[in-house]
């Protein structure tokens, strides 16, 4: 296969037209200006196209891909009324038609990988597990989610009994994600739904397995970490409630982090753990604004969810925009030197960088040898210009994009 287009190779530089030929899955060869005479005979895109690598999700609640838009709580009752009802939907035999609509319009957006949550019940998401690795073409780390109290006993039953599931993967579960596309981790919820005990076994499985992906949530709203206090007294912050149980690992995904001391900031930079900025969560459940500036002083490893559903929007771009907007806001209203990060570096924490960081540095970006996961954008003629990627960011829809390319196949995220 062939692929013609403007290559953004560097979201920072006007991209140039040039041509990627695609074997065997993989990015093979990289030309400029005109492709070579002898073309394979497949061929995508044209002179007004854009080529750029798709896109990554380090955060998404695949139970709640129907619950965005529900408005008007804050966390903690918005949890409750909406997402609690949903997840035991999911449980109640229809997970695997919720995974597919969750697939199919992460796909439609140009979301090729993802870091997920499924629900508390292990036996039917296995059977979501085993969907999403044998149907669809998404790469993924997903967990069964661990919860044990302040949630609805359907959700809690399991973690509390300990016996049907236990909070970390299963052996059934984790031999579905066995290769380094498709990966198991364990999902405790955040610090409110699990008790002491569930936090350290948790902890105590990821000594076995250091190489395992923990992801939970940290300090998303105050009336979250005003409840972690009461419900943990001894601790000195909320991040030391994660520490403690030996959570906070170079392998876990900290979803939020808005609400945070520097102590708690310089703990999460010497686990080396990875910060989750969910704008449009953030802002959906009015929960704060992420500190962009605390988490560059602090050299935080940074990278960006949609967390749908509180975020309503599952397109990265969209996401992206969240990020640049939100540390405007910040600069305009408690921070004057807030540094605004620009069009290019958002484009790459959406495709490069949360690869990278979610363990898969082979793709995301268009390079000899990468997998040809790869998006074709039909674009304006009057677009192409240095402008081109705050373009795309500020006027995102899925209509941009003229083909999906993953590992060298063109895929229809209709026929899923
Ligand atoms: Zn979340």
């Amino acid at each position: 296969m062939l692929i013609r287009g403007r290559l953004l190779i560097d979201p920072t530089r006007s991209p140039e037209l040039g041509w990627l030929r695609i074997e065997s899955a993989r990015i093979a060869e990289i030309g400029t200006g005109d492709p070579p005479r002898d073309q394979p005979a497949q061929t995508l895109g044209g002179r007004d196209c854009i080529i750029s690598p798709a896109f990554t999700d380090a955060h998404i609640h695949l139970p709640q891909i129907d619950s965005a838009g529900c408005d008007g709580l804050p966390l903690l009752p918005w949890l409750e009324s909406v997402i609690f009802p949903a997840e035991i939907w999911w449980g109640r035999g229809h997970a695997l038609s919720m995974a597919r609509t969750a697939a199919r319009r992460m796909l439609r957006e140009g979301t090729f990988n993802f870091a997920g949550y499924l629900t508390s019940h292990a036996e039917i998401n296995r059977e979501a597990v085993a969907y999403l690795r044998d149907k669809t073409p998404l790469r993924f780390i997903v967990g069964r989610v661990a919860m044990d109290r302040n949630a609805p006993d359907e959700l809690t039953a399991e973690d509390r009994a300990r016996a049907s599931s236990r909070p970390v993967p299963s052996p059934a579960m984790a031999s579905l994600g066995s290769n380094n596309n498709h990966r198991i981790s364990a999902n405790p919820r955040f610090a409110v739904s699990c008790t002491d005990e569930l936090l350290a076994e948790i902890g105590w499985w990821h000594k076995e397995h250091p190489e395992a992906i923990i992801q939970t949530h940290l300090a998303e709203s105050q009336q979250e970490c005003a409840l972690v206090s009461e419900l943990f007294p001894r601790d000195p912050h909320y991040t030391a409630v994660y520490d403690r149980a030996n959570l906070l690992t170079p392998t876990t995904l900290l979803a939020h982090c808005v609400h945070l001391s520097d102590d708690e900031w310089r703990l999460i930079a010497q686990r080396r753990s990875i910060a989750v900025h969910c704008p449009a969560a953030n802002i959906f459940l009015t929960s704060g604004l992420f500190d962009y500036h605390a988490a560059l002083r602090h050299d935080i490893r940074l990278a960006l969810g949609s967390d749908v559903a509180a975020g309503a929007d599952i397109a990265m771009p969209r996401v992206a925009r969240g990020y640049i907007e939100t540390a405007k806001v910040r600069r305009m209203t408690v921070d004057p030197d807030s540094p605004i990060p620009t069009p290019a570096d958002a484009w790459n924490r959406i495709t490069r960088e949360n690869a990278d960081l979610l363990g898969w540095p082979d793709t995301g970006r268009i390079e000899t040898g990468a997998a040809a996961d790869l998006l074709v954008l039909r674009v304006p003629e009057t677009w192409l210009d240095e402008h081109i990627v705050g373009r795309l960011i500020y006027n995102w829809s899925s209509r941009l994009i003229e083909s999906r390319i993953i590992a060298g196949q063109a895929v229809d995220p209709a026929k899923l």
